[in-house]
């Protein structure tokens, strides 16, 4: 399956929830504030359908892959690995999901949106303890550090960045070196660290049947 390309506002009428996407530009201009009905629905037909159990734990589920830009293939590698782990699957997953390294540079402030973020890492910008990695869904550990390439120093973009990453937080399982913009995983994620839009339990039922 191919990755979504479509117009992202889609997926949040879909689920029904800002799930902030496109990054700040979500802030003051979003779509949804206007238009809430799910793409495809009629005004002619009136009411929104009531979803079955089933359809909940879908939404729950297509939810959470949206948010982190996860195919359904990989979506279900990263449950299979959940479910291997000790403790509550649904937690399991949800830090898998943080822990993706295109997340953990979207959570270091290097991008403005997890897809900016991707493509950052796609376009070998990013260094993963001194090497460069291409690869968005490898996951981080503890003490790993996250930099920049050499070269990418000299961008524009990086520039800009080095400007504004003053005025920005990073979460407590993360530091940042502002002045070299160097992250490093402090700890692995906890369920408690992340604000999840989605219930983690209802992806479970979704997948146990
Ligand atoms: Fe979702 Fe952002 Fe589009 Fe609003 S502007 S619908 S939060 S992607």
């Amino acid at each position: 399956m191919a990755r979504y390309t479509a117009a992202v506002c889609r997926l949040c009428r879909r689920s029904g929830e800002k799930l902030m996407l496109k990054g700040s530009k979500c802030i003051n201009n979003c779509t949804l504030d206007k238009r809430s009905r799910p793409p495809g629905q009629q005004l002619s037909r009136g009411r929104r359908q009531r979803l079955s159990d089933r359809g909940l734990q879908l939404r729950e589920k297509q939810k959470a892959r949206y948010t982190y830009g996860i195919l359904e293939r990989q979506f279900r590698r990263l449950f299979a690995q959940a479910e291997r782990q000790a403790g509550i699957t649904g937690e399991n997953l949800l830090v898998l999901m943080e822990r993706r390294l295109d997340n953990v540079v979207y959570r270091l402030g290097f991008a403005d949106s997890r897809s900016q973020a991707r493509q950052l890492v796609q376009h070998g910008h990013i260094m993963l303890n001194g090497r460069k990695t291409d690869i968005p869904s490898c996951l981080v550990k503890e003490d790993d550090t996250i930099s920049w390439k050499k070269e990418s120093t000299q961008t524009e973009y990086y520039k800009q960045l080095a400007q504004t990453i003053e005025s920005k937080s990073v979460l407590s399982w993360l530091s940042l070196d502002k002045e070299n913009l160097v992250g490093q995983v402090i700890s692995l994620p906890t369920p408690d660290d992340i604000e999840a839009k989605f219930a983690g339990k209802s992806i479970v039922e979704y997948y146990s049947r």
